[in-house]
């Protein structure tokens, strides 16, 4: 067998700024997608890897594709794993959808938690979500555990299904909602409580956002982002028109929602988070998409009882 490394191209001659690159096998299959800060030197620690051996000995073939910076590569990096589905990508993570906890309301005011598995969230309704996890297995651990910190009661919760009394109302350990004991306003507030970090938390901004990276070798990338969600993006290369980068979505996913999240929550490194007014949004989504129509915001209820979190600028009432 040929090994893999004979026909790849020198590791030296790949870019070592940020983008995306691409491990094509026999056939010219996809194998692999990653991103980096430092491409070259991501797609060295592949190589050297012992777990991922098995993996590299397939590859034949590195593509790349440079961005201006970390969030354009995040951003495209998911995208080509959503539409090319690499083999090991796809394995690393063979679930996409996630399961969200609802509230249901029930007799005598009671709210109860009910899990559903969804594709994707419309943000105008994620205020009515009391939680968000990877599958189901996940919620019934944490609602395990917050019943257990916070003496909520069982069978509200969904874990159990008896006629009466749930089983930690027998131990001491549920404070009664299960047989009217406990007035439902209590327990719901504690619900509510016990589920903040779990909540999607509401967009912090009073408008969409631009972000802006670029890179020292003169690209540059601009996204355009409302509620979580990117809307369109725009590039320019050295002196050039912008032209039309990533393409936007319209619905909220939770992949690219969490990897916003965390990329807005790190401070730092000389990348711009601006707030921008309505017909400069307007003429950049014009940009962006080619199209000629304005776009209307995506609005979003706050969750109930959402707190801004530290590092976000707060919306102003
Ligand atoms: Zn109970």
């Amino acid at each position: 067998m040929v090994r893999a490394t004979h026909t790849l191209p020198p590791i030296s001659s790949l870019p070592q700024g940020p983008g995306v690159y691409l491990f094509y096998g026999v056939g010219d299959a996809l194998v692999y997608v990653g991103k980096s800060k430092g491409i070259r030197g991501r797609v060295r620690t592949h190589f050297r890897e012992r777990s991922e051996r098995w993996m590299m000995r397939r590859v034949r073939r590195v593509e790349t594709r440079e961005t201006a910076g970390e969030l354009g590569a995040l951003l495209l990096e998911s995208k080509l794993i959503k539409e090319l589905k690499p083999m090991f990508n796809v394995a690393q993570k063979q679930r996409r959808r996630i399961v969200i906890a609802e509230r249901k309301t029930m007799p005598g005011g009671y709210v109860a938690v009910h899990l559903k598995a969804v594709d994707a969230i419309d943000p105008s309704k994620s205020g009515g979500i009391l939680g968000v996890f990877k599958h189901t297995t996940q919620a019934k651990e944490f609602m395990t555990e917050i019943a257990r910190r916070h003496r909520l009661c069982l069978k509200l919760l969904g874990l159990e299904r008896p006629r009466t009394a749930c089983f930690a109302y027998h131990l001491g350990a549920c404070n009664g909602a299960c047989i009217g004991e406990e007035p439902a306003d209590r327990h719901n507030d504690r619900l509510e409580d016990a589920f903040r970090e779990r909540r999607i938390i509401a967009w912090p901004y009073r408008s969409g956002i631009i972000v802006e990276e670029a890179s020292p070798t003169g690209r540059s990338e601009m996204f355009l982002i409302d509620n979580w969600v990117l809307v369109g993006s725009l590039t320019r290369n050295g002196g050039k028109n912008a032209e039309p980068f990533l393409p936007g979505s319209h619905r909220f996913d939770y992949d690219t929602y969490k990897l916003l999240y965390t990329f807005m929550e790190k401070k730092d490194e000389g990348r711009s988070i601006r707030e921008v007014g309505v017909d400069e949004w307007n003429s950049y989504v014009k940009l962006a998409t080619g199209d000629a129509r304005t776009e209307k915001r995506i609005q979003t209820a706050p969750p109930k009882g959402e707190s801004w979190r530290a590092g976000m600028t707060p919306r102003k009432k």
